[in-house]
């Protein structure tokens, strides 16, 4: 017998202002390391007031993380350093590996109604930092999407879950990101490795997220977990819609600062010194 995870602590989202002033809810992406390790922040785009937005993210460097980008609703337009330009739309992924270095702008459409998005940074191992950058745009159609008996319907953005594996498949730290919708008072015992670290972030409705199934937890809220093989979800009268990421933590130096994430101070120095002398892209 396994043993299901208990709440660590949870977390609300906080008020952020962004790239060109873009007004987001950050879940973390503060001082929470190294209780998300490999994992470095969290943000929560979602408002029906376009000026919130549209200033978007112009023209920024990246140096050694990953970012996974995920429209729920509404359009991302973007282009960057290595030629990639296209619109990321509803439901679909973007993964991107900044590596040694990428420029890009991410520019969020005016959309009618609510705009609804996500981005998640996954660190780089030092072995991995300056590896060539990368990306893939994944549209809506080629996420694999189960049906549990419980209901419960998954959308498997990286990872595996009951034989189906996700869509992104090369990441360099090995993830588990999944989009899940339970009906109300549906529940679900989801297997995670032991070791890993597990978070959920609430975006629709509301649920429980420890085992006695006590306290209900609603929209905007992160779930960090405890140790164990599984954690498990109780929707409360309205069902709920929430992310489960676990990875497997990385144990390096953190030297961060603003878009660029690398092991130590020099390396931060030398990253901004090459962004200001025009060096920043390699090869
Ligand atoms: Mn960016």
């Amino acid at each position: 017998m396994g043993k299901t995870r208990k709440i660590r602590s949870v977390l609300k989202s906080r008020p952020t202002i962004e790239g060109a002033g873009v007004r987001l809810k950050r879940a973390f992406g503060f001082d929470e390391l190294p209780e998300l390790d490999p994992f470095l922040l969290f943000d929560h785009f979602g408002s029906d007031n376009p000026d919130d937005y549209m200033a978007g993210f112009p023209w920024h460097p990246h140096r050694g993380i990953e970012t996974v980008t995920y429209m729920i609703e509404g359009s991302v337009e973007h282009g960057d350093s290595i030629g990639n330009q296209g619109i990321i739309n509803s439901g679909d992924i973007q993964w991107m590996t900044a590596g040694g270095g990428i420029i890009h702008q991410e520019m969020p459409q005016r959309h009618r109604g609510l705009m609804m998005g996500f981005q998640l940074w996954v660190n780089l191992p030092a072995s991995h930092k300056m590896m060539n950058p990368r990306y893939r745009d994944i549209k809506k159609d080629q996420v694999p999407e189960i049906l549990l008996d419980n209901g419960a319907k998954i959308r498997i953005i990286s990872g595996e879950v009951g034989g189906v594996r996700g869509v992104v498949q090369d990441i360099v730290v090995d993830i588990q990101y999944l989009d899940i919708e339970l009906e109300q008072f549906a529940e679900l015992l989801h297997p995670v490795r032991d070791g890993h670290k597990v978070f959920a972030y609430i975006f629709e409705g509301s649920g429980s997220f420890d085992p006695e199934g006590s306290k209900q937890i609603g929209e905007g809220h992160l779930v960090v977990f405890q140790d164990g093989d599984s954690v498990k979800i109780s929707a409360g009268a309205e069902g709920v819609r929430f992310f489960i990421v676990s990875g497997e933590p990385l144990g390096e130096p953190v030297a961060w600062q603003g878009p660029i994430v690398m092991n130590t101070q020099k390396e931060l120095e030398i990253a901004f010194q090459e962004y200001r002398t025009g060096t920043f892209i390699k090869g």
